[in-house]
């Protein structure tokens, strides 16, 4: 599971290796949002999947991504429901974010 900042997310690139070796690169947009004015983080929670092919085997992966309205996390499982070692190498936030 890797742990993101989910406020204003806008598109994660996340990385992780095939079964067969290919490196699999895949960036995420429509990710899930998390309801900032929820009344406890339980009901702030918001879920996605999406599924990611190895381009070179044809492989199907899975990446649940579940947000919060502290924290983000993402996680790839193969089609076994096996976790997959992944990293995310890029994160763009929206340009409206606001520092406070
Ligand atoms: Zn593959």
């Amino acid at each position: 599971m890797k742990n993101f900042n989910p406020i204003a997310v806008e598109t994660i690139t996340i990385k992780f290796d095939c079964s067969c070796e290919t490196e699999v690169v895949e960036t995420l947009s429509d990710l899930p949002i998390a309801n900032m004015y929820a009344d406890n983080v339980a009901d702030s929670e918001d879920t996605d999947e999406h599924p990611i092919y190895c381009l070179d085997c044809g492989k199907e992966y899975t990446c649940y991504v579940y947000v919060n309205m502290y924290e983000g996390n993402l996680e790839v499982k193969d089609e076994n429901g096996n976790e997959v070692d992944v990293e995310i190498i890029d994160i763009q936030y929206s340009e409206e974010i606001t520092n406070d």
